[in-house]
């Protein structure tokens, strides 16, 4: 069982909750190529070790939280509200 911490609602099981992909990924400015639409939308990194995430607690506050997660090891390093606040 992996547990995550909302930061409004405590540990919870994480099948309260729904991945919202990788927390750094930034939005193309207005006006962006196709090429950057395209690489923001379908491509990402698939990294080993500490990772930011965007998650929602869909079965709780339905808040989006920010997890850092260890993809290697699945230990949870961190969690804070989406916005503002550090993993
Ligand atoms: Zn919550």
């Amino acid at each position: 069982m992996m547990l995550l911490t909302c930061p409004h609602c405590g540990p919870r099981d994480v099948t309260e909750f729904t991945y919202g992909g990788d927390a750094n990924a930034r939005q193309p400015a207005d006006g962006a190529s196709l090429e950057e639409w395209n690489a923001y939308v379908f491509l990402r990194d698939n990294p080993r070790g500490p990772h930011d995430e965007l998650w929602q607690h869909t079965a709780g506050c339905r808040r989006w939280i920010r997890v850092q997660r260890n993809t290697l090891t699945h230990a949870v390093l961190g969690s804070a509200p989406a916005s503002g606040g550090r993993a």
